[in-house]
């Protein structure tokens, strides 16, 4: 039977190992915004990877220097890279995935969603290219604010007439593995074999860990389950504060992005059972967006498993959640619908 929180195999080592015998594929992956914090050990982590035959690296900036860098390590995918928005339509031709980490990152006191005016427009940009140029392709944004980003990417194909609510992802795996890490240190576990499944949106409140449908099972009690919570919705906050001024999460989040991207290539080449939780069009709450646990298939979305069945915690968090999050999604459909 399927579960709900297996933990994914594809992990960007893991992966080397599982896939360095016959199981290759050819996947021409774009990274747009490659040059920056997340995009160049997201592309490192890509390059490392069998099933990307091809890895396309689109920035504004620095991405002839990224490209010559990468294209010397001695793995089989063909790195290209295209500089500029008057290259950006060869770098997605014939693109099967295009993650998006391009855009600015949060300084200490900022919110995700202070980040809207500047972010907004980049990615609405570089989906318009998406939609015109990869119709077909996987989108999987990084940028935030993600609860904003992926209504903006949903309007911008729907307005170009391509839009496949089963392709476009926002990526919170992020929340996950922080909180697989954070749950194992509480518990004097293997960070490695814990599996929570994280679900809402990508935004303080709205980040909602289910502890209670943690793999293994574990017990904590209330209070310590409260802080618990609160480090996780708030672990973006502590990376940013500690790079006091230098960014937000790079490291960690090319990690988490290049597990959600070999999940989701895993499962275009025919694996089963491959689940991760990410932010999309959804039915499952009164929000049309909603991060829960998505098996994928060779299309996408193949089937949403839903909420699963929450303590009393997690219901209170999730009705805490709505508000910000239908604020935040209207904010960026608006955005879309108001742009000329
Ligand atoms: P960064 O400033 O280091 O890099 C951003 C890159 O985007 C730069 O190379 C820049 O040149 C490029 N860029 C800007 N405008 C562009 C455009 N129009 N086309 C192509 N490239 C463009 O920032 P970073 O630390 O890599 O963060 C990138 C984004 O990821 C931020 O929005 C940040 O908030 C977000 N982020 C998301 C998560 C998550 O969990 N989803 C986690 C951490 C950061």
């Amino acid at each position: 039977m399927l579960s709900r929180v297996a933990r994914p195999v594809a992990t960007a080592a893991g992966l080397c190992r599982s896939f360095s015998g016959s199981s290759q594929c050819n996947a021409k992956v774009a990274v747009l915004g490659a040059s920056g914090g997340i995009g160049q050990p997201l592309s490192l982590l890509l390059k490392n990877s069998p099933l990307v035959g091809e890895l396309s690296l689109y920035d504004i900036a620095h991405t002839p220097g990224v490209a010559a860098d990468l294209s010397h390590i001695e793995t089989r995918a063909k790195v290209t890279g295209y500089l500029g928005a008057e290259q950006l339509p060869a770098a997605l031709k014939g693109c099967e995935m295009v993650v998006i980490p391009a855009g600015v990152p949060r300084k200490p006191g900022m919110t995700r969603d202070d980040l809207f005016t500047t972010n907004a427009s980049i990615v609405a940009d570089l989906t318009e290219a998406c939609a015109r140029h990869c119709p077909e392709a996987m989108i999987c944004v990084i940028s935030n604010p993600v609860n904003s980003t992926i209504p903006i990417t949903t309007e911008v194909f729907k307005k170009l007439g391509v839009y496949n609510p089963n392709k476009i992802f926002g990526v919170s795996t992020l929340d996950i593995v922080r909180a697989n890490t954070f749950v194992a240190e509480l518990k004097g576990l293997d960070p490695a074999r814990v599996s929570v499944p994280v679900i809402g949106g990508h935004a303080g409140k709205t980040i909602i860990p289910l502890i209670s449908q943690c793999n293994p099972k574990v017990e904590i009690p209330q209070d310590k389950l409260q802080a618990l919570t609160e480090r996780i919705q708030e672990a973006g906050t502590e990376v940013v504060k500690a790079k006091a001024g230098a960014g937000s999460a790079t490291l960690s989040m090319a990690y988490a992005g290049a597990r959600f991207a070999f999940s989701l290539l895993d499962a275009m080449n025919g694996k089963e059972g491959v689940v991760e939780c990410a932010f999309v069009r959804s039915e499952e709450t009164e929000s049309p967006y909603f991060s829960t646990p998505l098996l994928l298939g060779k299309n996408g979305i193949e089937k949403n498993l839903g909420l699963g069945k929450l303590s009393a915690f997690e219901e209170k968090l999730v009705a805490e959640a709505m508000s910000e999050l239908k604020a935040s999604i209207k904010k960026g459909e608006d955005f879309v619908k108001n742009r000329k």
